[in-house]
């Protein structure tokens, strides 16, 4: 289906998810979703998910807005919430072995790769963006539990 054509050119872009390996389209409820957040953050409360909730349950069609930096997709990327989903996606993933990962999981798992062969390159222990994003993750662990 040319779902270009469908919204005669209004409407979700499949070329948007080249670089966003998360974000996925419902051909039957015509909106975008995260794939990650749709997983794992649909049982936090609405406080949680508060302004994410396109993304985990109602399903995202701000389609004029959707490449702005202050609302759409990067500013969904960008959030705790986010993160800590794709974190949780992450080891969910290595638990099960599975061999056959999202393309988020793939995208992410080699992000995370490049960044530690580059951190090998440099020969420093400057890894601190990668343990400030973990840490983000394990405040809001402990704020939520
Ligand atoms: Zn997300």
């Amino acid at each position: 289906m040319d779902i270009k054509n469908t919204h005669a050119g209004r409407g979700f872009r499949m070329e948007w998810t080249a670089n966003r390996k998360c974000l996925e389209y419902s051909i039957s409820t015509g909106k975008s979703y995260c794939f990650p957040c749709r997983l794992f953050a649909r049982n936090m409360s609405a406080a949680q998910i508060r302004g994410h909730d396109a993304f985990v349950t109602k399903g995202f069609d701000d389609w004029k807005h959707a490449l702005s930096k202050d609302r759409g997709f990067q500013k969904h990327e960008e959030s705790e919430l986010h993160l800590m989903c794709q974190e949780m996606l992450i080891n969910k993933t290595k638990q099960v072995q599975d061999s056959d990962a999202h393309p988020c999981v793939a995208a992410t798992l080699s992000t995370l790769f490049r960044d530690r062969q580059l951190q090998r390159e440099r020969e420093t222990s400057d890894n601190r963006k990668y343990i400030g994003r973990l840490s983000t993750v394990l405040r809001l662990l402990m704020r939520l539990g």
